[in-house]
């Protein structure tokens, strides 16, 4: 724990933890040394790791990347991060992110972006960690800490592992209890770990997983162990290759990785079978209409009233207005206005009920290959490896939008996925390959991931 503390001021140039907790480390790690010493080490006795800033932490502030949350510190740990503290894990602090998860780049976030520890070959501009679990995946990848929780709305746990050369799984909706979570996109938000292979990512998953009833989406189902089933391999699996990924103007060295990938899988004896997936380019429009209709809904709660900032009015409406006016940043409030235009009632049939529907057909699609057989499905985690900062940030949103290309459809069918690193691109950096799994079916994936790193 203390040499992560020391690391982690050491590196305080990448802006990754928006609040160090060194004085709760260290009464952990006292704990978790008595309890080594008495020969009763829990899973995780005196891990030390980072919790991503949506996450509440008793008694620590918690800022969901916004300033609207400024002095806000929760009376209640998230169910989460309470299940890695109660299998014996160390805190280390709380971790930078988009604001309100919104974002792939971490350039949304109220304190500042994070810095990548990555640099293309013979430059020092610095490059974006990927977003939003920006913080949590730049510590992984700069060893400041050994693990980190992360949640993933649309992209938010596998773009920014595959922008940092780490390992991140994004499991199926409902693995992972959503409560004391601060809320995005309510049926898409899944948590997840980001970790530095996929065995510390199974490791991490089997703690932070887990029934709970305060969370009437979280599934009534064991967890299993998931180290376990690293040891299953892919022989006898059959791993499918969706043409519909295979978007225009993909960088040829994502096309040879992607090709590379199932060349590995087939080499450890799965087997390779070309799918379709005919809904998919429906996926991003669809996800960019439910998830900030979602997002305006939870975002009402910010009021000045029950949480952190307020800022005084002429009366309780102007009240309401300058606070909300002077604590969401701009990605924030754009979400918000989308949000709100495409549940109003002369557009509601025309937009939101018209994406609910696709994301219906899109789930169908996934429906159908793995009631064909196919148990995992292969495909490129990002359509680029990690960007500039700065370089889209001020661009067209949309630009930003379709970097979620290839990770959204999961979290439309609330599938599992995982990124994972699988080679470099001509300047060095990092890409990374996603693999799609049946509902509830993390094992396999895991398995198959490690086929790959
Ligand atoms: N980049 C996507 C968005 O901005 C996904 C974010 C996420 O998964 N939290 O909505």
């Amino acid at each position: 724990a203390q040499a992560h503390l020391d690391a982690i001021a050491a590196a305080r140039g990448l802006n990754a933890f928006l609040l160090e907790t060194p004085e709760r480390a260290l009464d952990m790690a006292a704990v978790a040394d008595a309890k080594l010493a008495a020969g009763e080490a829990r899973p995780l006795e005196g891990l030390p790791l980072g919790i991503k800033d949506l996450f509440c932490t008793y008694g620590v502030p918690t800022t969901a990347g916004s300033k609207i949350l400024e002095g806000f510190q929760p009376h209640y740990e998230s169910a989460v991060s309470h299940n890695l503290w109660r299998d014996g894990a160390v805190m280390l602090g709380k971790l930078n992110l988009d604001e309100f998860a919104m974002g792939s780049s971490n350039e949304t976030s109220a304190f500042g972006n994070v810095v990548s520890p990555w640099r293309r070959g013979g430059s020092d501009a610095p490059l974006v960690p990927g977003g939003s679990s920006g913080g949590s995946a730049a510590a992984v990848a700069a060893r400041l800490c050994l693990g980190a929780t992360a949640t993933d709305t649309g992209g938010s746990i596998r773009q920014p592992a595959a922008f940092t050369g780490t390992v991140g799984i994004k499991p199926t909706y409902g693995r992972c209890s959503r409560w004391g979570t601060v809320a995005f996109a309510s049926s898409l938000d899944q948590a997840g770990p980001i970790a530095r292979t996929v065995r510390d990512c199974a490791i991490l998953l089997r703690s932070m997983a887990g029934p709970d009833p305060r969370d009437t989406t979280c599934a009534d189902l064991p967890v299993p162990d998931f180290e376990a089933a690293l040891s299953r391999g892919v022989k006898g699996l059959t791993i499918g290759i969706p043409r519909e990924y295979r978007v225009d103007g993909m960088p040829a060295e994502i096309q040879r990785l992607w090709e590379q990938g199932a060349e590995w899988l087939k080499a450890a004896g799965a087997t390779i079978r070309e799918i379709s997936l005919p809904h998919t380019k429906l996926a991003l429009p669809a996800y960019y209409i439910v998830a900030p209709a979602e997002a305006s809904s939870n975002l009402a709660r910010y009021d000045g009233v029950r949480y952190g900032l307020r800022v005084p009015g002429k009366d309780i409406a102007d009240m309401y207005e300058q606070t909300r006016a002077a604590g969401f940043g701009r990605e924030v409030k754009r979400r918000i206005m989308i949000g709100t235009y495409v549940l109003s009632a002369g557009y509601y049939d025309a937009y939101y009920v018209r994406a609910q529907k696709i994301r219906t057909l899109i789930k169908r699609d996934f429906e159908t290959v793995y009631a064909d057989g196919i148990d995992a499905i292969l495909t490129p985690a990002t359509p680029s490896a990690a960007f500039g900062i700065g370089e889209k940030a001020n661009a067209d949103p949309v630009e930003m939008y379709l970097n979620d290309v290839f990770t959204v459809t999961v979290n439309m069918a609330g599938l599992p996925g995982i990124a994972v690193p699988a080679g470099l691109d001509a300047q060095g950096l990092p890409l990374g390959l996603q693999l799609i799994g049946r509902p509830f079916d993390e094992e396999t994936l895991f398995a198959a991931a490690q086929a790959i790193e």
